[in-house]
């Protein structure tokens, strides 16, 4: 499948790439991910997106277009991919676009994942994710938590809650979707390429996508 998934910090996008990525070997991209390793790393994309990141702003586009023009033509991409958190921007959206006709390739259609504000406010106040890069499993400190040691049931590293998660860049973070990434709502309707997902529930939200998959 290739897929583009939609929706405000907190409204279930990576759980919703990790859960798809095992029906039909199709590999999550999310951006966010692959910022927060070059943080890690301390390489010369970490530094410059970091500022960014720990405030809850966007990161420059061409950074993003970067990565991704990388990222999209290594060979894990060709059974499909799963976009978590990119395109944020009509820029960016406009830029993928010309790349994937480059490469020719056609989304399946975009997934926008519809969840009231309340809801993502509580599970971003409440995520843990686990701090080992090539892990970094989320988990809910209310319903899904980590070991009682704080460690990930996956592979032991330590959970944490992430720079970006204090009161002050949620609001941020939530501002700027509001601002920057929900008019992609609009840009991919007209597209005609986007389907509306409203349950809180994942494995109800991997069935209807799926059944959508299927048309
Ligand atoms: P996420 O884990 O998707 O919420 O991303 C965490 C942070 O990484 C965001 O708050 C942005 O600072 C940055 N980021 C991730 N994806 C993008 C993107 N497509 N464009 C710009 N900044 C991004």
């Amino acid at each position: 499948m290739r897929l583009i998934l939609l929706g405000a910090p907190g409204a279930g996008k990576g759980t919703i790439a990790k859960l798809l990525e095992e029906f039909d070997g199709s590999v999550q991209i999310s951006t966010g991910d692959i910022l927060r390793s070059a943080v890690k790393a301390g390489s010369a994309l970490g530094k410059k997106a970091k500022a960014y990141m720990d405030r809850g702003d966007l990161v420059p586009d061409s950074l993003i277009m970067d990565i991704m023009e990388a990222r999209l033509q290594e060979p894990d991409c060709q059974n499909g991919f799963i976009l978590d958190g990119f395109p944020r921007t009509i820029p960016q959206a406009e830029e993928l676009a010309k790349l994937l006709a480059r490469l020719k390739l056609k989304l399946d259609f975009v997934a926008n994942l519809d969840v009231p504000r309340e809801v993502v406010m509580d599970r971003l106040t409440t995520r843990r994710t686990c701090c080992n890069p090539s892990c970094q499993a989320i988990y809910n400190i209310r319903n899904n938590p980590p070991k009682e040691d704080g460690t990930c049931t996956l592979c032991n590293h330590q959970t944490i809650q992430r720079d970006d998660e204090t009161e002050d860049a949620i609001n941020n973070r939530l501002e700027t979707y509001k601002q920057k990434t929900a008019p992609l709502i609009g840009y991919y309707e007209k597209e005609g390429l986007l389907k509306n997902f409203l349950s809180l529930i994942a494995s109800d939200t991997i069935a209807e996508i799926k059944k959508s998959l299927k048309v």
